[in-house]
């Protein structure tokens, strides 16, 4: 059985591109019954921090994954944090020196620079050139005598690297392409170069799933891999599958900063973790050409990675809304409540908790639940429930109070007074208002509308009236008429 790794950096707020790299690793680790290992790659000490680590974990909860080893759960492999296992790369490191697969490298930034600018004006490769790679004894201790600092540098061998990406195919990249790299900083800080394909091989990682951005990695990586199998460190190469890039608006690449990356922004606008994994499942994969909602389990049960598409995917906010909206259906009426609570209380709801009333919620919601896309505008929809007096909304009274709306109003008001309290025969009351005052009943119920509950728009009104109560409803029309 596979074992795969979802292994980011605790550097901020955990961003879509992350939690679908997540996703696929997770859906394909289940539907193989595989292994997914969860390490945390905090080698960045200035840019990793114990909050991002704490609130990728909380994430990554959130979401409803779970691992099968890695931080909180353990396994054979533990740690699980790279800031942990500083003396595993150390002892790597060493050995790739001992075995002249790594060198020192004592260049200094200016002279790198200098050099990659003489090669580019002259048309030529414009990577590491190789200069440290064969230093005599003299040359180095000449180097050290001068004080220079040195980073180890990973020898590349001097051939074409061919590898099969499980979900572009083969790719095979000249060795001109990728210069010898540096994996140890001068102040022997392991780099994301030397640390990750070192922890795939002792973590016995079998597959790669990752972003596009790391395919330029690859190559290396192998030739690193290759270097430890040599070395008794590693026992196989993994397979490797690149994940196509997500794209935002105007058809950039969506980044980490841009805003409508954010995980939290889905959070807080009350995105259901189901909705939101079965939207950004599509990005770059389908389960069948006519079907866009589906439940986790059916993805699981139906994800591959080679049926991931190459081609780069668009992210497209209203198709996350509509796709959420239809797990938002799906809830039943208790689990809607409940997904519901955070925006029923402050600071979301100031009317909560002495104002809400449960049963009166429970009439409501269900009204409420055909129609939201996301939860956060339950508030907005049930308030007039709650509130002493409806919110007041300038733009909605002058768009909904026309000449003529008090005359109306009052009409509606007689026939409201004497009608059933009930849904159909409130229609009845405010379509007959409407007819003596040649208004279609659309026209008829917006004033009625706006008097009840302050806005043009929200839940079935005759429904809402209902619910709220005769006595409410004939207060809040006279409000509007005094
Ligand atoms: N820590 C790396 C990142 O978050 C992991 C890349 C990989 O999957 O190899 O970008």
């Amino acid at each position: 059985p596979p074992r795969v790794r979802f292994c980011p950096s605790p550097t901020g707020n955990p961003h879509v591109g992350l939690v679908r790299t997540a996703l696929f690793n997770w859906a394909f680790a289940r539907h193989h019954k595989g292994t997914l290992v969860f390490r945390i790659e905090d080698t960045d000490a200035a840019r990793d921090s114990e909050e991002s680590y704490d609130q990728l974990l909380e994430s990554m909860r959130w979401l409803g994954f779970d691992w099968d080893e890695g931080p909180e759960v353990g396994g054979p492999h533990a740690p699980y944090r790279q800031s942990q296992r500083m003396d595993v790369y150390a002892d790597v490191a060493e050995k790739l020196l001992v075995a002249g697969h790594a060198y020192h490298c004592y260049c200094t930034t200016e002279e790198l620079d200098a050099r990659r600018d003489a090669a580019r004006a002259a048309g030529k490769p414009s990577g590491y050139d190789g200069h440290c790679r064969d230093l005599s004894a003299e040359q180095t201790a000449a180097y050290e005598a001068q004080g220079r600092v040195s980073i180890v540098r990973f020898r590349m061998p001097d051939e074409a690297i061919t590898f099969t990406d499980l979900v572009r195919g083969e790719i095979t990249v000249q060795p001109e392409n990728v210069p010898d790299y540096g994996i140890v900083r001068a102040n022997g800080a392991p780099l994301y170069t030397l640390v990750n394909p070192v922890d795939d091989a002792l973590m016995e990682i079998t597959h790669v799933l990752r972003g596009e951005d790391l395919l330029s990695s690859t190559p290396r990586q192998i030739a690193l891999y290759r270097a430890l199998i040599g070395l008794g460190i590693a026992k196989e190469i993994p397979l490797f599958g690149h994940l196509p890039y997500v794209m935002g608006e105007g058809n950039k690449k969506l980044s980490k900063r841009d805003p409508q990356a954010s995980l939290n922004l889905y959070r807080e606008r009350g995105f259901l973790p189901e909705g939101l994994l079965n939207y950004l499942s599509l990005l770059g994969w389908s389960i069948a050409e006519d079907r866009d909602i589906f439940d986790i389990d059916e993805m699981v049960a139906a994800f591959d990675i080679e049926d991931v598409n190459a081609n780069p995917a668009r992210f497209d906010l209203k198709k996350a809304e509509h796709v959420n909206a239809e797990h938002v259906r799906r809830l039943d009426v208790q689990a809607f409540t409940e997904a519901c609570g955070p925006w029923l209380k402050a600071p979301f709801a100031p009317w909560a908790p002495e104002a809400f009333d449960a049963e009166q919620f429970a009439t409501i919601a269900p009204y409420a639940q055909t129609r939201l896309t996301v939860l956060s505008e339950i508030t907005a929809n049930v308030d007039f429930l709650f509130l002493d007096e409806p919110v007041e909304d300038e733009a909605s009274w002058t768009k909904a109070m026309k000449e003529g709306s008090s005359d109306l109003l009052v009409t509606a008001r007689a026939k409201l007074i004497a009608a059933d309290w009930n849904a159909e025969a409130l229609k009845a009351a405010v379509l007959a208002a409407g007819e003596e005052h040649g208004l279609k009943l659309g026209k008829a119920q917006a004033p009625v509308r706006v008097a009840v509950t302050g806005r043009t728009v929200g839940l079935p009104l005759f429904e809402s009236l209902e619910i709220l109560g005769r006595e409410k409803t004939i207060a809040r029309v006279d409000a509007a008429l005094a």
